[in-house]
């Protein structure tokens, strides 16, 4: 059960319920979660699969760290404290969009189980497909998108996932999405037919 802060009456029998909302919308509201290792393809996948959905009709939305750590979470940094603060947010806000039957869109390393198992909480089970996207760190060192590895490597940024901090393997994802032999268009599909979309 949510915490309720003192002199907050939520109020139950709200005139439009998340079923309505998505009867409007023709959809079920969900929220897909990409977890992987910096220069995994998380980004690139999504933004192709929101692309894809949009040319269907679904609605989508994406959150990622441009959108949120530029706005809503701008007054967070990265240690422990704040990257779980971040989840917890994100995940609110996710928590939100479902409740107004759209298809949520999540980009972020959120590299621990325990980080995960926080957002798969707050979201709730039913509502959270976890994806991961599985490239091998040789793979995401090679390409290294933002130079960010090299950095790592040299000691410039501590705490880098894959490098000095670990990335702990999901569990029990809804998919192992495997890109090393794949374009990003085939991971779309691969997790478009996942959903059944
Ligand atoms: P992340 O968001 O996980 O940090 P990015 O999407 O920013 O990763 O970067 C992934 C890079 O890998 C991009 O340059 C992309 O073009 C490349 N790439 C190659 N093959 C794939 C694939 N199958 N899926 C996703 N990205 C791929």
């Amino acid at each position: 059960m949510a915490h309720i802060p003192e002199n907050i009456f939520p109020i139950h029998d709200r005139s439009l319920s998340r079923e309505d909302r998505e009867r409007l919308l023709e959809q079920k509201g969900l929220c897909l979660w990409f977890t992987g290792l910096s220069g995994s393809g998380k980004s690139t996948i999504a933004l192709e699969l929101e692309k894809s959905l949009y040319n269907s009709g679904w609605k989508s939305m994406l959150l990622d760290g441009d959108n949120v750590r530029t706005g809503l979470n701008n007054n967070l940094g990265f240690s422990q404290e704040d990257r779980k603060e971040n989840i917890r947010r994100i995940a609110e806000v996710n928590h939100l969009m479902i409740e107004a039957g759209l298809i949520v869109l999540n980009s972020f390393v959120s590299p621990t189980e325990e980080i995960r198992s926080l957002a798969r909480e707050i979201v709730g089970e039913k509502n959270f497909k976890e994806v991961f996207v599985n490239t091998p760190l040789e793979i995401c060192e090679a390409r290294d998108v933002k130079g960010l590895y090299k950095k790592a490597r040299a000691g410039e940024i501590k705490n880098f996932t894959g490098i000095d901090s670990p990335f702990e393997t999901p569990e029990k994802p809804f998919l192992d999405l495997k890109t090393e032999h794949k374009t990003p268009q085939e991971c779309v599909e691969e997790i478009l037919n996942a959903l059944k979309l």
